[in-house]
């Protein structure tokens, strides 16, 4: 094993508490660990870490929920309204797309029967 592999899995074991990894990161990361002891003497101790920081109680003041909670909320309000806008601008353009496939299918049309360049060559012979 090299140190980029060593590397690779110390990066994963520290996102997949937080982030999450794939299917596949987990299985290449559990079948480092059965090989590797430095590693999981490393995953051993960020796990009894994590058991340490989450008995730790913490009192928020009322006053700092709150605030995070309008912010929150603020936040959600504004994700979903951009979604909204994503939304509204996708329908536009598709029908932008279509007013002028179907606006270029009508000119073709219109000009075929009268006055375009292949009507003319048309109608004199
Ligand atoms: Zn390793």
């Amino acid at each position: 094993m090299n140190r980029n592999e060593h590397q690779s899995a110390i990066d994963l074991l520290t996102q997949r508490d937080v982030e999450g990894i794939s299917a596949a990161d987990a299985r290449w990361l559990e079948a480092h660990l059965e090989q590797c002891q430095e590693c999981t003497s490393f995953a051993v101790a960020l796990n009894d870490t994590e058991q340490a920081l989450r008995s730790f109680t913490l009192m928020a003041p009322v006053s700092l929920v709150e605030t995070t909670r309008a912010r929150v909320h603020a936040r959600a309000q504004e994700l979903r309204e951009q979604q909204a806008r994503a939304v509204l601008m996708g329908v536009s353009f598709c029908l932008g797309v279509l007013t002028s496939t179907l606006t270029a299918v009508l000119a073709s049309a219109r000009g075929g029967n009268c006055g375009s360049y292949g009507g003319h060559a048309a109608d004199s012979i």
